[in-house]
């Protein structure tokens, strides 16, 4: 197993220090040339032969392998395609179909907004009087009745990095007879994950964050594999057909996790979300889960002996958290312009959220405690209180 970091692996600008990995993570060394060859010479030449001698058709399956070796999926029970948040609708709408006598969804109100959205969009569509229930974090476990169809949650909270228990989450919504469905957006190359111990009949997560697949990169599905087979799709489109060369008038679809696609896959980013898998071929989750609790705590520590006006906004203990660590600061969001301004970036969420995500991959020590020192600096200095910092930007 490699060493970590593995710096020389990406692409990162000079100078620059990337706590921002868990938004959008970097390029990684060998996706550019990648992405040229499927241009110039699949696309340009082979032209409609790609689909079957550049292997094109397959690339959900074999990334989705590449992606299931990390969160504990067996080969096979992952695809990929669609943004994140059409993958939520497929698994909810899945899911409620296997407990048609219930009508409740349950969430929590640290789920990132748009896993909600699309829980009210589909509510609004059935029309037969379904229920999103919204309880704090803390209150997920107790929560789950007997009359919740499927608990949907976020592993890992986008804001402030809390993170569920999967086993206790899980086993709390078997023991109702609910249905689990687990967003690991924040949690697939952050944290370790084991999506066949925990017995969780859905998995979704995205490929543009600690995966670094590049901007809109295709997202995940996992379903169990014994359920995979009784699963309706919603969004029946050709892809998803156990036939899609039959063109068969009816749908009818694929026996295995295949079923979860819907149409034709973005070849050009798939083929920059497969290069960039191989970073982790010889990379071992423990260690970087390890080495990312390393930096975290180090984070904590050091900022709250250098930056006293600000809060810690995430679990202290290591256990409870995923791989960024938040502080709130009233004015958070130009003290976050000015950290861009000299080159290190993290986020900034409403209303007071500073973020900062650490990835063991390319961020080490030197960094952590340069980083501080730079925010140290435009705190004591007040550098952040001037007009273009305050100028908020239509991605914060
Ligand atoms: C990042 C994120 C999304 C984004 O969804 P897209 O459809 O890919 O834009 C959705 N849900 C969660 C929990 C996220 O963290």
């Amino acid at each position: 197993m490699t060493q970590l970091p593995i710096k020389n692996r990406f692409h990162l600008p000079k100078g620059m220090i990337y706590l921002d990995g868990n938004s959008l993570g970097p390029l990684p060394i060998g996706v550019s040339d990648r992405v040229e060859e499927v241009v110039t010479d699949e696309w340009a030449n082979h032209l409609i032969k790609g689909w079957n001698v550049d292997g094109w058709m397959a690339q959900p399956a074999r990334i989705g392998n590449q992606i299931g070796r990390l969160i504990g999926a067996t080969p096979g029970t992952v695809t990929i395609g669609d943004t994140l948040s059409v993958k939520v609708f497929q698994a909810l709408s899945a899911a409620l179909k296997m407990r048609p006598d219930r009508k409740v969804i349950l969430s929590d109100s640290g789920n990132f907004p748009s896993d909600l959205y699309m829980a009210e969009g589909l509510i609004r569509q059935l029309d037969q009087g379904y229920e999103l229930r919204v309880v704090a974090p803390e209150e997920v476990a107790s929560a789950i009745s007997d009359d919740v169809a499927v608990a949907m949650i976020t592993q890992v909270d986008y804001r402030t990095g809390r993170m569920h228990d999967m086993g206790e989450i899980t086993d709390a919504a078997h023991r109702a007879g609910a249905v689990m469905l687990w967003d690991l957006a924040h949690s697939a190359g952050a944290v370790q994950v084991d999506l066949a111990a925990s017995g969780c009949e859905f998995a979704v997560g995205c490929t543009y964050k600690y995966l670094n697949g590049g901007p809109g990169a295709p997202a995940f599905i996992y379903i169990r594999p014994d359920l995979v087979s009784r699963v309706e799709p919603a969004l029946s489109g050709w892809l998803g057909h156990d036939a899609p060369f039959a063109f068969e008038q009816s749908y009818r679809p694929a026996k295995d996790i295949e079923r979860m696609r819907v149409g034709t896959p973005p070849v050009i980013q798939m083929a920059a979300l497969e290069e960039a898998m191989k970073v982790w071929d010889d990379v071992d989750m423990s260690a970087v889960r390890a080495a990312s609790v390393r930096l975290c705590d180090q984070f904590i520590a050091e900022v709250e002996a250098r930056c006293p006006t600000l809060t810690l906004a995430s679990p202290r203990d290591s256990r409870n958290r995923g791989s960024q660590v938040s502080f709130e600061f009233e004015q958070g969001y130009a003290v976050m312009q000015a950290l861009i301004a000299h080159d290190v970036i993290g986020d900034f969420r409403a209303p007071d959220v500073m973020r900062f995500g650490f990835t063991p991959l390319y961020i080490d020590e030197t960094d952590v405690t340069r980083a501080v020192e730079i925010l140290g600096d435009v705190l004591d200095n007040r550098t952040w209180d001037c007009p273009e910092f305050h100028r908020k930007s239509r991605v914060t």
